[in-house]
């Protein structure tokens, strides 16, 4: 039968049933899905090192002659170790396996073997060398055909029960049987321009490179092949972006009055302060947007407390001088009621009217602000996704803000933005991105960012300490209770789960108690009542309770300058950017402010690193890259929920620079009147796997 990129696996020669529940499994159906299962490493098959001629230390691939094996099992001790005797025609040489009892029988004498790790002398016969826990591969039929000797081999990551020799096998099969009908997928002047070889070329030279190939250049994903493949993925990813940038700019949009002198006295009337320079760069660049007569569509992005909110209010100023109403949804019902008041508190200065909508509303209240929002009496609307339900009808909705912190999917934004006729959208982010991730994740926005924070903020310092030390830790907090400071303690009870809430609770009467006695403690957690989480909000923010034990609701916008302590117990158990968000509850206002981490000693590997950073810097862009190095980009923030596509060949770690190329490659060609339809018709005419993972990317 004719193979081409669609054929399913089990059309595959050597792919049974078994086999290809194994490959759907990880999302491998087509040859295309197959042929984009890249090797992970390739290793030089042509020049095998010589026993003889190795060097400890380094890591080399041999290939040689199975003398002799067996388990050793040793008293006292339940795992066995395999050892393994192998020889070529200049030594022998030793080699270990930990855990090995699974090789038992596996290696019979004669049996011509390839191995590769590395090779160290024995600690206890430095004479010897041995080899610990290679990678190994039994040869087929007369010492190996031709995919696993003689040549550049590509290494594949086993799937399931596919072992990397099937692998290479099924793969080498596949690329036969489909010959040439790999249709091209990008357009030739891109390809000429960059010097990127054919797709089926590509493919070819990816998984079976020429024996000429620099090895170094292949196993660091640098060769013009690979290249071409990792651009590939993210240029169709941004010429989806590109092409909706594209429709959506099409729409009309509401052209605001921005210089107006009216405009700008309102403005000066709600601003209570000097902003800060960024501040003002990123409020041109949004009035810029708003006054131009296509859909804005913008990333405010900034470090807890640098003063977003307050730019948004000035441009839900600017819409609501135009006789439009705003929109600002938050994530959480407390950061809604903060919102709210905040809001009501600076555009009350205006004469705006200001109104709350959110689930936990008394049914009258509700209806009234329901009532407010459809009149256009409510100027600005805050409120939480109670925004989004259907009673909810704006009367003329011109500027949606999204506090979002990585909480809504690009699917809430094209609810919100469906609330009126094309308003502008302006979406507000704490986290710090790393621009790769930004370029994916909101590849389709146009970035602001404001890099600066409002003068009169304390430093923060933060310092790592045991559950041994505690009661030190206690200490400074009264310290700084005395000096009528206010405290966070955090427990991470990160899904509500009950256990850990029992944890919480227990530690907050504990604390209460016995530990601060003499002071006012509150108890703040997901499960309360919203009226109860309002209430102890308010008297923490108001200084009735001097010490608030909390859980990660707090992450969220919390604002109460007067706390200048957080205690964060089991800190180890948080990721970065939580811990991040976390410590920006404090450092706001104009006293030094200290986060104490308290994690066990002996909290090591990834822990640790994550809490050295949180001690070494409060950059959040810093603690962004070392969050994505230490995650990987598919946990990082879970992004998989937020439209970011899942990759396949490229990695936003590796592939920062391929990755602004097709962006820059990808919106000038999209930006081009005359090619739109054609590419369209590029992005229609591809496997149906980039459809459904642009279709993530073709909604908002
Ligand atoms: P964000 O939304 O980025 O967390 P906010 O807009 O809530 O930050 O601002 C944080 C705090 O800083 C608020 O109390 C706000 O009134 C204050 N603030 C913002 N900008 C300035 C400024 N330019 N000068 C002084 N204080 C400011
Ligand atoms: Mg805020």
């Amino acid at each position: 039968m004719n193979v081409n990129l669609w054929t399913e696996v089990n059309y595959l020669k050597g792919v049974g049933p078994q086999r290809a529940e194994a490959l759907a499994r990880r999302s491998i159906h087509t040859v295309e899905d197959l042929l984009y299962h890249l090797p992970f490493r390739y290793e030089d098959r042509v020049h095998f090192t010589p026993i003889a001629k190795i060097e400890p230390g380094s890591a080399c691939t041999l290939q040689v002659e199975v003398a002799d094996g067996s388990l050793l099992r040793y008293r006292g001790r339940r795992d066995a170790m395999y050892h393994l005797i192998v020889r070529d025609a200049t030594g022998i040489l030793y080699v270990k396996f930990f855990h090995g009892a699974y090789l038992d029988g596996r290696f019979r004498p004669g049996q011509r073997i390839v191995l590769h790790g590395k090779v160290e002398i024995d600690r206890y016969r430095p004479a010897r060398l041995e080899m610990l826990n290679p990678e190994f591969e039994t040869l087929g039929g007369a010492g190996g055909d031709s995919t696993e000797v003689g040549r550049i081999v590509p290494i594949y990551e086993a799937i399931g029960p596919l072992s990397p020799r099937v692998l290479r096998r099924l793969l080498h099969g596949a690329l036969e049987a489909i010959g040439d009908a790999i249709p091209e997928s990008l357009p030739a002047e891109i390809r000429e321009r960059n010097g990127f070889p054919a797709r089926g070329a590509a493919l070819r030279a990816a998984h079976f490179p020429a024996p000429t190939e620099n090895l170094d250049r292949l196993n660091q994903f640098q060769t013009p092949a690979q290249r071409r493949l990792i651009f590939e993925e993210f240029f169709l990813f941004q010429l989806g972006l590109a092409l909706r940038r594209r429709r959506e700019e099409a729409e009309p949009g509401i052209a605001f009055r921005v210089r107006d002198p009216k405009i700008r006295e309102a403005l000066k009337r709600v601003l209570p302060f000097k902003p800060t320079e960024a501040q003002k760069r990123v409020l041109a660049e949004i009035a810029g947007d708003m006054e131009r007569p296509t859909p804005m569509n913008r990333l405010l992005q900034g470090e807890v407390g640098s003063g977003k909110t307050i730019v948004a209010l000035e441009a839900a100023t600017i819409a609501i001088e135009n006789g439009y109403q705003a929109a600002l949804m938050a994530p959480t019902e407390i950061l809604a009621v903060q919102h709210f008041l905040g809001a009501r508190r600076v555009l009350g200065r205006a004469g705006y009217h200001v109104e709350l909508l959110v689930s936990g509303m008394k049914p009258a209240a509700r209806r009234e602000a329901i009532e407010n929002v459809g009149s256009g009496v409510a100027q600005l609307a805050v409120g939480t996704h109670a925004l989004l339900e259907d009673p909810v009808a704006f009367h003329r909705l011109g500027l949606a803000i999204i506090d979002e912190q990585h909480r809504f999917g690009v699917l809430q934004r094209k609810r919100l933005r469906e609330k009126g006729i094309s308003p502008d959208v302006l979406v507000m982010t704490a986290t710090p991105i790393p621009r790769t991730l930004a370029l994916t994740l909101y590849g389709d926005l146009d970035l602001s960012v404001i890099d600066q924070m409002p003068p009169g903020r304390g430093p923060v310092s933060t310092f790592r300490r045991s559950e041994e030390e505690l009661a030190g830790v206690w200490e400074f907090v009264r310290s700084q209770l005395r000096a009528a400071r206010q405290a966070y303690v955090i427990y991470p009870v990160v899904e509500e789960s009950r256990q850990e809430l029992k944890a919480a609770i227990a530690q907050y009467e504990r604390l209460s108690k016995y530990v601060f006695p003499e002071w006012r403690v509150g108890l703040l957690h997901g499960r309360l009542a919203n009226e109860e989480k309002d209430r102890v909000m308010e008297e923490f923010r108001g200084g009735k309770r001097q010490l608030l034990v909390a859980t990660t609701v707090v992450e969220v916008g919390v604002d109460v300058p007067n706390a200048t302590v957080m205690v964060i117990e089991h800190a180890e158990r948080f990721g970065l950017a939580q811990l991040h968000q976390l410590r920006g509850r404090i450092g706001r206002g104009s006293e030094k402010s200290y986060c104490i981490l308290v994690a066990p000693r002996e909290a090591g590997g990834e822990a640790s690193e994550r809490l050295e950073t949180m001690v070494r810097t409060t950059n959040g862009a810093e603690i962004a890259e070392t969050d994505l190095r230490l995650r990987g980009p598919g946990e990082f923030f879970g992004t998989a929920q937020h439209g970011a596509p899942a990759l396949r060949v490229a990695s936003l770690l590796r592939d920062h620079e391929l990755l602004e190329l097709a962006r820059k490659e990808a919106f000038t060609l999209a930006g081009e009147e005359s090619r739109a339809p054609q590419l369209e018709r590029l992005l229609d005419s591809l496997d149906p796997n980039w459809q459904r993972r642009y279709e993530l990317a073709k909604v908002g």
